[in-house]
């Protein structure tokens, strides 16, 4: 680490900015965003420092820079538009002891400027040593989308409250340990949530409550798409929930890296299929959700894609909704939608597909699916659970009077680096499937629509996205017959 992180007071401290431009206005606005009492230095000025200069916002020296530095000033920024000048500053600057900001000259500088995420109270600085301030850009708005817009607010409002915690506990150990749960508990619910109210009726009843216990928690289950697969197709909301869960019940379809946004000391327990092992039945999942959530503790039900889309999350909403528990539902991707938009399917098309149905085509005990609703339902048909029954789909889809030139698509292992995307026709798809081994996870993908991925496909994997894939531009595509 080549520079030390650290947050001035600039409270009514005077400050200088050399340079007049845009640039200047830039630093003189961050300057006085945290208080400080700024000086311009310069013989012009931009128009934004010179409405600035005429409300009295900033004093305005008009002349131009000349070696030393007024006493009263603590820190000064050299923002003019000559880079020998502003290191010339620089240089004056240090021998005179003074705190200085060289823009755009990492090394002429002793502090630099990191980017910032503003939610004051809560200020995270990000910096780069000034070797990648785009990164840091990026790095900001990330966090920036991470963070909870009310994080400022539980801040600030734990301050409020900081001395009523100190005369309710007198050991600094009890106070740690009522902050840390305070933080990951239903008062920081509230507050993130922006219920003021319920937050100070909570509050109230934890300080009068007994003097040994942590506050208690309640328990909520929440059931949560993790999205078909990509981590970077993960809510915002769902990241903030697994980033407060308890426990985690998740199963196969579920990525290490969506399951790296829960906490480190965060309860895993998976309820999947393990090859050989036979899957937790879906009662026994249920049971264990609601005994979780009336344990106190907040559950984070994780399914890949949608929990709604064939996820059962419907079941567990109504075990919780039964024992009377708190729940919420958080929507994701479901696996059609990430497959379709990585493999360069547009589900409805104008001119081509006005409508488009999710079904799944496997069998329900004796009972098969409907296909003569299926096929009925909509122009574009998203196949989930297809791949081991193949044969029967397509004898089902030509017995129902789709033709037989139909174009279809597999999209295995969907938004995945291991996507693999195949185009074929309903003819064919058998034994397109069979030639190439079409594993589950998969989507089949059957209509008109779905001819246009031999254009639009973009996505091939992992790093090299924007490649277009082998499978689509080799012998698969040959099969399209239009
Ligand atoms: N709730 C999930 C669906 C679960 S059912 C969702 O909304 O996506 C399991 C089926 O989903 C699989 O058999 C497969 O058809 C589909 N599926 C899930 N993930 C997939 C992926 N990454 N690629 C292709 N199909 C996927």
């Amino acid at each position: 680490m080549n520079r030390l992180p650290i947050f001035l007071n600039l409270i009514d401290r005077h400050c200088l900015v050399v340079g007049g431009g845009v640039v200047a206005e830039r630093k003189v606005t961050l300057l006085r965003r945290a208080g400080a009492s700024v000086s311009v230095l310069s013989p012009e000025l931009c128009n934004g420092l010179q409405d600035l200069a005429e409300g009295g916002n900033i004093t305005h020296i008009s002349d131009s820079y000349r070696q030393s530095f007024d006493r009263r000033f603590w820190l000064v920024v050299a923002a003019t538009s000559d880079e020998h000048l502003n290191r010339e500053i620089g240089a004056d600057a240090e021998s005179q002891g003074i705190l200085c900001n060289v823009v755009d000259d990492n090394a002429a500088s002793t502090f630099i400027l990191p980017a910032i995420v503003d939610r004051s109270p809560v200020v995270i600085a990000i910096g780069t040593e000034g070797t990648a301030p785009v990164l840091a850009q990026q790095l900001k708005s990330r966090i920036e989308q991470w963070l909870p817009r009310q994080v400022g607010e539980l801040a600030a409002q734990a301050g409020r409250w900081r001395e009523l915690v100190k005369k309710r506990f007198d050991s600094l150990t009890m106070r740690r340990r009522f902050w840390q749960a305070f933080f990951d508990g239903p008062i920081a619910d509230h507050l993130l949530a922006g219920r003021q109210r319920e937050a100070e009726q909570a509050m109230r009843a934890e300080l009068v409550g007994n003097c040994d216990s942590a506050p208690a928690t309640a328990g909520e289950g929440w059931i949560v798409g993790a999205g078909p697969g990509d981590p970077d197709l993960v809510t915002l909301r769902a990241q903030q929930l697994l980033a407060r869960a308890d426990v985690v019940l998740y199963d196969r379809l579920v990525s290490q890296e969506v399951l790296d946004f829960a906490r480190k000391e965060a309860e895993f327990i998976f309820v999947g299929k393990r090859a050989g092992a036979r899957a937790m039945s879906q009662q026994a999942i249920n049971t264990l959700l609601v005994e979780q959530v009336r344990k106190g503790r907040r559950v984070c039900r994780l399914k890949g894609g949608d929990p709604f889309i064939f996820g059962r999350g419907g079941e567990e909403a109504l075990a919780l909704a039964d024992a009377g528990l708190p729940f919420q539902v958080v929507p994701g991707i479901t696996a059609a939608i990430g497959g379709a938009a990585y493999a360069g399917i547009p589900l409805t098309l104008r001119n081509v597909a006005g409508s488009v149905t999710f079904a799944t085509a496997r069998l329900n005990g004796d009972e098969g699916p409907d296909w003569a609703r299926i096929v009925r339902g909509g122009d574009t048909l998203a196949l989930y659970m297809g791949t081991g029954n193949v044969a029967e789909i397509r004898r089902q889809l030509l017995h129902h009077g789709v033709a037989a030139e139909t174009p279809v698509a597999f999209v295995e292992n969907a938004t995945t680096d291991a996507q693999r995307s195949l185009l074929g026709t309903v003819s064919s798809m058998q034994s397109l499937a069979a030639r190439e081994n079409i594993e589950s996870p998969a989507i089949i993908y059957i209509g008109a629509a779905v001819a246009a991925a031999s254009e639009l496909a973009w996505f091939s994997g992992g790093s090299t996205a924007g490649r277009f894939p082998a499978t689509l531009h080799g012998e698969a595509v040959a099969n399209v017959s239009m």
